[in-house]
């Protein structure tokens, strides 16, 4: 029980890797607060996570909205009175060069991907502040350090949210919060599945291309970067402060050529 006594919540988690993550912390002793906007996939979260006879409450929440993030913060320190790991998972794709980008795919994917992790922050941090504890993950992506083709927009976001977390770090560290980033390879959740439907004439010629980026052969699980999430969320990480951790099958340090 890795994550016994802790309280935590997850944005975007009734998908994909944050639906993972949340099954995962449950299962070590989490008290797991389930976001999504859809309350449908929300609800299907909390209610496996209870089917295991794990500790779960779906609470619905846009994560660009501050009166809903703020909603959300406050009933959970209502029902738990803390979060002590706070995953800012959320987010969504966007495709295209640069040139190709309209203003407004520019400015949601800016504001789902930066603004939704920079909200629940700034309204959970106070929380973790006032206890002096907590820990902090905030999902970036191995794109914040390569180039990838026709990424731009979502490059831009998980670059900003790889600053932010080593800001975030420096600003909090004497309140013993500690700011960490997941920097996941491609990894097969419905995320992808529309990327690949969204950006490739021939979606199975873009799974064939992936594959051969990442050294391992093929796409990363949920599940493996649900237990890098674990490493950060629990006190075994206690050594590590504003860093990147990477979970991408070696996209980012391998050539595969
Ligand atoms: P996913 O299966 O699409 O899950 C993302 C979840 O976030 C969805 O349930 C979605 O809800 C929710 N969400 C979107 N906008 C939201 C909002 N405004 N408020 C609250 N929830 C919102 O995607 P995933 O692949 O698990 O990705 C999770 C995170 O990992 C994302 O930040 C992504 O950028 C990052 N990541 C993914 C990969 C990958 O290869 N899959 C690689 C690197 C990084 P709705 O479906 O209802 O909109």
């Amino acid at each position: 029980m890795r994550l016994c006594n802790k309280v935590v919540l997850i944005t975007g988690a009734g998908s994909g890797i944050g639906r993972s993550t949340a099954l995962v912390f449950a299962k070590e002793g989490a008290s797991v607060i389930v976001n999504d906007l859809t309350a449908a996939a929300g609800e299907e979260t909390e209610a496996a996570i209870r089917s295991e006879g794990g500790k779960a409450l779906f609470i619905q929440a846009d994560v660009t909205d501050p009166a809903s993030v703020q909603k959300m913060v406050a009933r959970a320190i209502g029902e738990y009175g803390r979060i002590d790991v706070l995953f800012n998972n959320a987010g969504i794709s966007g495709v295209g060069a640069l040139h190709e980008v309209e203003p407004d795919a520019w400015d949601r994917i800016v504001r789902v991907n930066v603004r939704g992790v920079y909200l629940p922050s700034k309204y959970v941090l106070p929380h973790m502040m006032e206890r002096r504890n907590g820990s902090i993950i905030n999902m970036s992506s191995c794109v914040a350090e390569i180039g990838l083709a026709r990424r731009a927009s979502y490059a831009a976001t998980k670059g900003a949210v790889l600053a932010l977390t080593k800001s975030m770090q420096v600003d909090y560290a004497s309140y013993n919060i500690r700011v960490n980033a997941l920097l996941p390879g491609t990894i097969l959740t419905p995320f992808v599945e529309k990327y690949l439907k969204e950006s490739y004439d021939d979606p199975q010629a873009g799974l064939d291309g992936i594959r051969r980026r990442q050294l391992s052969g093929d796409l990363g699980l949920p599940e493996d970067v649900a237990q890098a999430a674990l490493f950060l969320a629990s006190d075994e990480s206690k050594f590590m402060m504003g860093s990147p951790l990477y979970i991408d099958g070696g996209a980012v340090f391998g050539k595969n050529a």
